[in-house]
């Protein structure tokens, strides 16, 4: 039943991701966005290729493939001699394995890149300085409400708000957002002022007693992306754009590896973001018979996996899918909801254990975890090898 109108509240990557492939499924979509412009901030992503089928199938995976590093593997390193504790093969390995790459991106590339695509699909498609405050539903349709005054109607409500969904509250009660005690540095660094051959294209976590941190190039290579996760008692503020003194940054990395005194040595000191991370129960209540919810607005997690955006991603293509499946639209929901839950549920139970295992206090309590962990690992395999085009909806 494609002759459905879907409304979508939010265009970040879930919202863009899944109204492109509701579009390509043939259903009319508009998206409503609070922000007065679109765009994300300027740090690095990382899509593994159970996210990259979704943006191939919308057509932009070359394009994000040539903007992005394909990482040679992941490693993981002791935080102060930077000592190999473990590693396993990305690049032409992950390709051959998932039939898509690994890439490490640039977020505001990867979100230009994918609004452009879905904009091309249906001109206008997009409607900025529209906060969503509300919807209600009836039989036969659903209208949500903006805090302009304005209001749209459709037959499917999508919520694609984030973290602070005002949809996911509606629909299953208001959670509420709990610190999890940890707060994330993000800078980047120009290649221009790193050394030469300043560390490999690899993606590196660098564990080290209650905090560690992710380093990566992105750009071909045009820009190191540096993520600090640190326990911090004392919760500041869930946001990207929230500065902090370089000074912090420096004092919480005091003893660290000489690689990552040099990148924060040479960051900008006006430019180191801390963002407080915060978490949320998971919802057991996705939809009513005609409004739903993706994304961090469903299932928001640490980011100790790199998938809460692939998450949303996959979600969007689930989504459609379901709704090509069921000509009811609260049983098309349900469908969504009963795909979609248990995958997701283990993503943040996962990014959660990453916490512990990259907190250990000991090198060899971390030496032995990974020992263990690697007795039985798919290296992550249970998480690539989903395709959402593909895998069957029961
Ligand atoms: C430090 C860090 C590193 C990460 N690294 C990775 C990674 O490597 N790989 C990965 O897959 N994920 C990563 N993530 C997670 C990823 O950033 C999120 O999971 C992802 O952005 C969620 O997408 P979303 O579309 O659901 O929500 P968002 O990106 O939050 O988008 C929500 C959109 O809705 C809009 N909006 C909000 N409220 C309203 C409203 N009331 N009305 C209208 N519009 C509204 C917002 O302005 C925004 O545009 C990371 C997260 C963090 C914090």
């Amino acid at each position: 039943m494609t002759d459905r109108k879907i409304i979508i509240a939010g265009a970040g990557l879930g919202g863009l991701a899944a109204a492109g492939c509701l579009l390509k499924a043939g259903y009319d979509v508009d998206i409503y966005e609070q922000a007065p412009q679109l765009g994300e901030v300027g740090a690095g992503i990382q899509m593994s290729a159970n996210a990259m089928h979704v943006l191939n199938y919308l057509g932009v995976g070359d394009e994000i493939s040539e903007r992005s590093v394909r990482p040679a593997a992941y490693v993981f390193r002791l935080h102060d001699t930077g000592e190999l504790i473990d590693r396993f093969a990305l690049s032409d390995e992950h390709l051959k394995m998932h039939k898509a790459p690994y890439n490490q991106a640039h977020r505001a590339d990867l979100h230009q890149i994918l609004a452009n695509a879905v904009q091309k699909m249906k001109p206008g498609v997009v409607h900025l300085n529209k906060r969503a405050t509300h919807f209600e539903e009836s039989t036969d349709h659903v209208e949500l409400f903006f805090d302009d005054g304005t209001s749209a109607k459709g037959d499917v409500l999508v919520g694609a708000d984030g973290v602070k969904s005002v949809i996911r509250d509606q629909i299953a009660g208001a959670v509420p957002a709990v610190y999890t005690g940890d707060s994330a540095w993000r800078i980047t660094i120009p290649k221009d002022k790193l050394p030469p051959d300043f560390m490999e294209e690899v993606m590196s976590v660098w564990m080290g007693p209650g905090k560690h941190a992710v380093s990566y190039w992105l750009r071909n290579g045009e820009l190191f992306n540096f993520v600090g996760a640190v326990e911090t008692p004392v919760a500041s503020e869930e946001s990207w754009t929230a500065k902090f003194p370089w000074e912090d940054l420096k004092a919480d990395f005091v003893g660290w590896h000489e690689d990552i005194q040099t990148v924060i040595d040479l960051a900008d000191h006006d430019q180191c973001f801390r963002w407080a991370l915060y978490k949320r129960p998971v919802v057991d209540t996705w939809s009513t018979a005609r409004a739903t919810i993706l994304g961090d607005a469903a299932h928001a997690t640490l980011p100790y996996l790199a998938q809460g955006a692939a998450m949303a991603i996959e979600d969007g293509a689930v989504l459609s899918r379901a709704l090509g499946q069921e000509d009811d639209t609260a049983e098309a929901l349900k469908l969504y909801h009963r795909n979609r839950v248990e995958r997701t549920s283990r993503v943040v139970e996962t990014s959660d254990a990453n916490r512990k295992l990259f907190h250990l206090d000991s090198v060899d309590e971390i030496r032995k975890a990974f020992a263990s962990r690697n007795e039985g690992d798919d290296r992550n395999g249970w998480l690539y090898s989903y395709n959402p085009l593909t895998v069957e909806l029961a």
